[in-house]
């Protein structure tokens, strides 16, 4: 198999394929702006009440998956940068930090990796996240973990190098013999496979372009800010959703705090750290946490998260194009569901079936700009 894409999409396939002994070849053209290098890594694998069946489905799979996938990694003696901190949804009025929502949620067999909800009377929460305002009341999440996602990619990565993937770098080209695809053009190399995984997140679409397919996926550039705060630990901090804001904050050990993310579907594929994007970062963030005024900024990370118009994922295969299998479009969720993504690509790849009713992701399904 061949799969283009190194984020951690493609690396959980590349995972899931060589540990059933498949052989595999990983194309990545190491973007600046790869999604998974940037993200916040918030991990909330739950589904809503208001999904559809097969979303309903696809996330709860995906939730049983998660931390079974991170144990065998740890199993095989690799650092996976997952981590069960719990995760706190905060608010001032006592409306919006969705206890019954998430309690009813966490009382279903299936979502047992919830663990606990508890809900929390104001000036709680600052005793979990010592930077939350005195004020805040909020629900605490037992089992909702962070990601810290470059180290998870390198575990997928290397496990999947230890058994065997070949990794090539470069711009992946789709060979196209007028019936089927049949592989990848490296540079000057042409590599051939039954199967092609297309988990090029955000560039996905210019790959099918080649085919004549119009992939409906675009990038929403997200910059992200890392402060750090000498002297304080924050290893195990949990996750903090401010619920009249939909903002996450999410803490990485030693001493780090990373904020929100800008969305910004019209910027396309514009790396820049932007004066405006900056600006939203910082105020949010001191206005949140007003704590962070005199934290260090370390650096702003830029991101292209793989966007749809209709907000559903994009998994399976095309028809007017065999031998491709689509993997992309999770957007602001592909931590949390890439590594399951991954998996069902795999195995739709292996002409296995996924057991569940992928049809509401089909890959080349209209969708009319929101
Ligand atoms: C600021 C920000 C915050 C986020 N926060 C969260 C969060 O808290 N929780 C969450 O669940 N998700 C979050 N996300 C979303 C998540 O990061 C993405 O959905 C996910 O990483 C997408 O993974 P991917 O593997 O599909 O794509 P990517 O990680 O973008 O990887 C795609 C790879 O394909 C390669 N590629 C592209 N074209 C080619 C080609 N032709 N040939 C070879 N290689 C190619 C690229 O170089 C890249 O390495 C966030 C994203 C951003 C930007």
């Amino acid at each position: 198999m061949i799969i283009v894409g190194a984020g951690i999409v493609g690396t959980s396939a590349a995972f899931h394929l060589t540990r059933r002994g498949v052989s595999t070849a990983l194309v990545d053209a190491a973007h600046l702006g790869q999604a998974t290098a940037a993200g916040l890594g918030v991990v909330f694998p739950w589904p809503l009440p208001w999904d559809e069946q097969p979303v309903w489905d696809f996330k709860a799979r995906a939730a049983e998956h998660y931390p079974r996938l991170m144990a065998e990694l740890a199993e095989d003696g690799h650092t996976t940068g997952y981590e069960v901190v719990g995760g706190l949804s905060v608010d001032l009025e006592g409306d919006d930090a969705g206890f019954d929502l998430l309690r009813t949620l966490s009382q279903r067999p299936e979502f047992a990796t919830m663990g606990g909800v508890e809900r929390l009377s104001p000036g709680r929460p600052r005793e979990r996240f010592p930077l939350l305002p005195e004020d805040y009341g909020g629900v605490f999440v037992e089992g909702m973990a962070r990601l810290n996602a470059p180290v998870a990619r390198a575990a997928l990565f290397n496990a999947a190098e230890e058994r065997g993937l070949r990794y090539f770098k470069g711009d992946a080209h789709l060979l196209w013999n007028g019936h089927r695809v049949t592989g990848v053009r490296v540079g000057s190399e042409d590599l051939e496979a039954p199967v092609v995984i297309v988990a090029a997140g955000a560039w996905s679409a210019g790959l099918l372009a080649v085919a004549g397919v119009d992939l409906h996926v675009h990038p929403v550039r997200g910059q992200v800010t890392h402060f750090a705060l000498p002297g304080r630990d924050t290893r195990t901090w949990p996750v903090v959703r401010f619920g009249e804001r939909g903002y996450f904050v999410s803490a990485f050990g030693p001493d780090r705090v990373v904020t929100g993310g800008t969305w910004e579907p019209e910027a396309g594929f514009d790396r820049r750290v932007t004066a405006a994007g900056l600006l939203h970062n910082l105020s949010t963030a001191l206005d949140v946490l007003p704590g962070l005024e005199d934290a260090t900024v370390v650096e702003t990370r830029v991101g292209f998260r793989p966007g749809t118009h209709d907000g559903q994922q994009l998994l399976g295969t095309i028809e007017r194009l065999p031998g491709v299998v689509v993997a992309s479009g999770l957007g602001g969720d592909g931590l949390t569901f890439g590594p399951f993504q991954g998996v069902v690509a795999a195995r739709l790849a292996l002409g296995e079936d996924p057991g569940m009713d992928l049809s509401p992701f089909r890959p080349d399904r209209e969708m009319a700009p929101a």
